[in-house]
C-alpha cells in the first residue's frame, strides 16, 4: 500500500452490468488504497450487486433513480436498448445529485470517472465544471474497433452480418490487424442502432480529460500506441485492475443474480474442486449476458459428458434462450443426475470465478471471452476454449487464439464431436500443455506489470498524479 496522503475525492459511476461493475469497483479499491476518498453513484437497476455499504464502509454511495424497473434482466439481445434507456433516464437525476455533491464539498472539486457507456453524463459533468475521465472496461484493441467501426461501415467493407458470405467473413480487416471481418464488434441485428451507440461511446471517450483502460502495456502495447496517437489524450493502462484491488469484495464479483443459498453453492463448488485431481477440471462459464440456442446447449452438454473429463459448469438464469434451467438439461444426461451422481460434473448458477480460476484442480476454461474473463484467465495462467457470442468477444477470441496462442477457437454452431475434441486437446495433449505454458508466461508478465516499477503500476501512479492536477 503506497502514498497514503489524503487525495482528491473521486466520484465513480459504473454502468450496471456485471462486466462493468467489477472493474469499476476494483478501480475504486485501487484509488482508495492510494488515499483517494471514494463516492460511488449507482443506478437502482442492478443495485444489489453494488450497494453493499457494509462491504464498503469507507465509500459513500449515492443512488440515481433510473425508472427502468420494468426492464427485463439484461441480455445480449436487449443490451443496447438498456444502455440507451439508462442514459436517457439518468441524465436529469445525475445532474441533480452531482450538483448536490458539489454544494456539499468544501475541498477541491472532485473528479469523476464514468463508464464509457454513460455517454450522456459527460456533458452534465462539463456544465457543472467537474473534470471527467472515462473507464473503458474492454481491451485497447476493442476500443480501436469502436473508433474505426463507423468509417469501416461507410467504406462498405462491413455490411450487416446476414449479407456476408462465409469467405468474406474470413477476410482480414487491414485497419485493425489481426482481426478478420467475422471478429468485428457486433451487437443485435440493427446496424444503425449499433453505429449510433458506438459513435456515442467513442465521443464520450474523445471528449473526456483522459481514458482509464483495464489492460496493460505489457499485453497490448501496439494497440495502446495506436489509441494514444488516434485520440491525443492521456491513456492510463492500469490493468488487470482486479489484481490491484486490495479489498476482498473487489477481488471476487458480487453477483447480479439473486440465487437462493448462493453462499452455500459457492462454498460447495470450491469443496467439489478440492476433491478433483490437479489440472483435471474444465471450468465452463459464458459470463453474465450471453445466451446459447437450445441446440448449442444440447451439443455442449453431450460434448462435455462424452469428453470424460470433470467439469464445473455455470448455467445461470437466461443462459439458454427462452428456456428455464430445469427443462434445458438434456434428459438422460443430466435429467436423471447421471453425470452429477458419478461426480464428473458440478453445475452451479454462479461461481466465484476468480477463486475458481486460481484453484489447482482447474486445467482449462471454456469461456465466451468477455474481457474480464479473458484477463482473469490470463492472470491465473489458465488456457481457454473460446466460444464468442457478441460485442468484443470475437475480437478477444482472435487475440487469445492467434496472438497470445493460449486458446482454441470453437465457434457456434456447436457440435458434440468438435466440443469433445477441443476439450481433449486442451486437457490431455501436448498442444494443451503448450497453451498452458504460454498462459503461465503471460501470467508472469502481467504480474510484473502490476509490481512496483511495472508499466501498470506506473500508470496507476500517473493516474493519481493526473487526477490531482485537474
Ligand atoms: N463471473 C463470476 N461468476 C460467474 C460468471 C461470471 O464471478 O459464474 C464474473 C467474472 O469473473 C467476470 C464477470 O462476471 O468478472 C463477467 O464479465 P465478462 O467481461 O467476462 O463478461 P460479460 O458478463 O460482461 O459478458
Amino acid at each position: 500500500m503506497k502514498n497514503q496522503r489524503r487525495r482528491r475525492q473521486v466520484l465513480l459511476f459504473p454502468f450496471p452490468l456485471q462486466g462493468h461493475i467489477n472493474p469499476m469497483l476494483a478501480l475504486a479499491s485501487m484509488l482508495h488504497s492510494r488515499g483517494s476518498p471514494i463516492t460511488i453513484f449507482h443506478t437502482h437497476y442492478n443495485s444489489g450487486a453494488i450497494d453493499r455499504s457494509s462491504k464498503h464502509p469507507s465509500y459513500r454511495f449515492i443512488e440515481i433513480p433510473d425508472q427502468v424497473s420494468n426492464f427485463r434482466s439484461s441480455s445480449q439481445d436487449n443490451v443496447l436498448s438498456l444502455i440507451r434507456l439508462l442514459n436517457d433516464n439518468c441524465t436529469e437525476p445525475f445532474h441533480r445529485h452531482l450538483a448536490q455533491v458539489l454544494s456539499d464539498t468544501d475541498d477541491d472539486t472532485p473528479c469523476l470517472v464514468l463508464d464509457m457507456h454513460w455517454y450522456k453524463m459527460n456533458p452534465v459533468a462539463k456544465v457543472l465544471g467537474v473534470p471527467t475521465l472515462v473507464l473503458r472496461t474492454g481491451s485497447a484493441a476493442s476500443l480501436n474497433g469502436f473508433i474505426a467501426l463507423p468509417a469501416l461501415y461507410r467504406k462498405g467493407i462491413l455490411p450487416s452480418r446476414a449479407q456476408v458470405a462465409e469467405w468474406e467473413m474470413e477476410a482480414a480487416v487491414e485497419e485493425l490487424p489481426p482481426l478478420k471481418v467475422k471478429d468485428m464488434i457486433a451487437v443485435g441485428n440493427d446496424r444503425e442502432e449499433l453505429l449510433s451507440f458506438v459513435a456515442l461511446d467513442a465521443e464520450n471517450a474523445r471528449t473526456s480529460a483522459g481514458i482509464i483502460i483495464n489492460t496493460s502495456d505489457a499485453l497490448e502495447s501496439a494497440e495502446l500506441e495506436k489509441l494514444r496517437s488516434d485520440l491525443s489524450l492521456p491513456v492510463f493502462a492500469v490493468g488487470p485492475l482486479h489484481k490491484f484491488a486490495t479489498r476482498p469484495e473487489a477481488t471476487n464479483s458480487s453477483s447480479l443474480w439473486p440465487v437462493q443459498g448462493r453462499q452455500d453453492e459457492d462454498r460447495m463448488c470450491m469443496e467439489w474442486l478440492d476433491s478433483q485431481d490437479p489440472r483435471s477440471v474444465l471450468y465452463v462459464s459464458f459470463g453474465s449476458l450471453a445466451s446459447v440456442d437450445r441446440s448449442d446447449f444440447t451439443e455442449m452438454a453431450w460434448g462435455l459428458a462424452n469428453s470424460g473429463r470433470p467439469f464445473l459448469w455455470v448455467i445461470r438464469p437466461g443462459s439458454v434462450k427462452g428456456l428455464l434451467l430445469d427443462s434445458a438439461l438434456p434428459d438422460g444426461l443430466f435429467g436423471n443426475g447421471t453425470a452429477i451422481r458419478s461426480g464428473i460434473a458440478k453445475i452451479v448458477e454462479w461461481a466465484p470465478q476468480r477463486d475458481v480460476l486460481k484453484h489447482r484442480a482447474v486445467g482449462g476454461f471454456w469461456t465466451h471471452c468477455g474481457w474480464n474473463s479473458t484477463l482473469e484467465a490470463l492472470t491465473e495462467g489458465v488456457p481457454v476454449i473460446c466460444t464468442p457470442f457478441f460485442s468484443d468477444q470475437m475480437g478477444n477470441t482472435r487475440y487469445m487464439a492467434d496472438v497470445w496462442k493460449v486458446g482454441v477457437e470453437l465457434r457456434v454452431p456447436l457440435e458434440r464431436g468438435r466440443v469433445e475434441g477441443a476439450i481433449r486437446r486442451m486437457l490431455t495433449t501436448g498442444d494443451g500443455e503448450a497453451m498452458r505454458a504460454r498462459a503461465q508466461e503471460l501470467q508472469r508478465v502481467l504480474a510484473n506489470a502490476n509490481e512496483e516499477g511495472g508499466s501498470s503500476c506506473q500508470a496507476a501512479d500517473d493516474l493519481l498524479s493526473f487526477l490531482s492536477s485537474l
